[in-house]
């Protein structure tokens, strides 16, 4: 691969939140927001505001427009068929839940068998244990990893019966960094008629998600980690099972026609978006995929690939750390320094101005595989460059120097 000058690349002069000798390395948690996405939050609120679907008025009508603008948007970013194929959730723990509760109690019976693999975010894993426990004697099985921390998927092919209804993977570990051939895990679980969820969060930031070339059942994704707003992410599902899927939360907006002997249900998607939807959050998520695909995903995608060389270099340089995940990683880099807990890494790194994560990152399960309770991690985006790696490798010799 080429190499790329990521003082060229990065685009900190786009966000006001992250000062001069701020080293933010927490992107995988939540990404910093652009000013465009900041001023489209602005002009929905200190300007264009009122309801969706529901006001005769034209701010309303307008409000609408946008706000389904906004769903076309998210569609035409994931290549879906169609905006009716997009549901507007909290973010990807919310989507998950939903597939759980509407399509999973729909369609899961005793004897049912779930595929997970090793490295699964908690919000991968609970809502199918929740959704087993409900059931009854459905079991959940866990894809182990390849040694570079890879989802094995000759180990799922082996794995794969036709009691597993459904496969639920991540697009890009939370922790490792590593990629799903999202393509291959689909082939693989439809051969055995199974469906197959893809976690996408990690995946849409870096390396983005065309849901037909994939070809999968169900993509999720939260709009925080994309530079867009909290509080507002997708469900992507494939029509045909959107269209089957009961209803999960009832309410306003989620109908047809109520009365006390009977409800009907409106169509997919306004049937899972029960309640006055989170109106601005949409906006503002239209703003970010505007602002990323503006940059294009190859270009943050090479930007982080070199981000992660450089701090693997780096930090594979510094004796006693102890780097996770494969080589190739997508923009996140998992390490641990012999005899440091990953806490106490941190707070130092603090007060250098550096930013990392450290805990089990929401994948409690991945920790025992690794046979560690906690890993430090840093992880990156567009506004991040060779300084940032340069405060980040300081710091850990600092922490080395510290522990003796
Ligand atoms: N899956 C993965 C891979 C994640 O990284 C995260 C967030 N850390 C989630 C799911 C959950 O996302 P949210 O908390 O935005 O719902």
């Amino acid at each position: 691969m080429a190499t790329i000058d990521l003082a060229q690349t990065s685009r900190r002069a786009d966000f006001p939140a992250i000062p001069e000798g701020w080293h933010y390395l927490d992107t995988a948690a939540t990404a910093q927001k652009p000013q465009v996405v900041i001023d489209a939050i602005d002009r929905a609120y200190g300007h264009d505001y009122a309801t969706v679907h529901r006001g005769v008025y034209r701010r309303s009508a307008d409000m609408t427009i946008a706000y389904e603008a906004a769903r076309q948007r998210v569609a035409a970013f994931l290549n879906a068929r169609s905006a009716d194929e997009v549901v507007f959730v909290r973010g990807a723990t919310e989507a998950i839940n939903l597939v759980a509760q509407t399509w999973g109690v729909a369609t899961l019976r005793p004897g049912d068998r779930i595929l997970l693999s090793q490295l699964e975010h908690h919000s991968n894993i609970v809502p199918w244990q929740m959704l087993a426990d409900r059931i009854g004697g459905v079991a959940i099985d866990v894809c182990p990893l390849t040694g570079d921390g890879r989802i094995d998927l000759d180990a799922a092919e082996a794995m794969l019966t036709e009691a597993h209804k459904l496969v639920a993977l991540a697009h890009v570990s939370n922790v490792l960094g590593s990629v799903l051939d999202a393509r291959r895990a689909t082939r693989l679980a439809h051969a055995v008629g199974a469906k197959i969820l893809i976690d996408g969060c990690q995946a849409v930031p870096r390396i983005g998600a065309d849901v037909q070339d994939i070809g999968c059942d169900f993509y999720v994704f939260s709009g925080h980690k994309l530079y867009g707003p909290t509080g507002i992410g997708a469900l992507w599902a494939k029509g045909e099972l959107l269209d089957a899927m009961p209803p999960w939360q009832g309410g306003g907006s989620m109908i047809d026609r109520v009365t006390f002997a009977k409800t009907s249900w409106a169509p997919a998607p306004q049937r899972f978006e029960a309640g006055t939807p989170n109106i601005v959050g949409a906006l503002g998520l239209h703003a970010a995929i505007d602002y990323v695909e503006e940059i294009g995903l190859p270009v943050i995608h090479a930007h982080e690939v070199a981000l992660v060389r450089a701090a693997r270099a780096a930090l594979s340089g510094i004796n006693s750390v102890r780097l996770f995940g494969p080589e190739d990683a997508a923009g996140i880099v998992s390490f641990a320094i012999e005899g440091v807990h990953p806490h106490d890494i941190g707070t130092i790194l603090d007060e250098a101005g550096v930013a990392i994560r450290a805990g089990h990152h929401c994948a409690q399960p991945l920790m025992d595989h690794l046979d560690i309770p906690a890993t430090a991690r840093a992880s990156f985006g567009i506004y991040n460059d060779a300084a940032d790696v340069a405060a980040l490798a300081k710091g850990i010799e600092r922490v080395t120097r510290i522990f003796g």
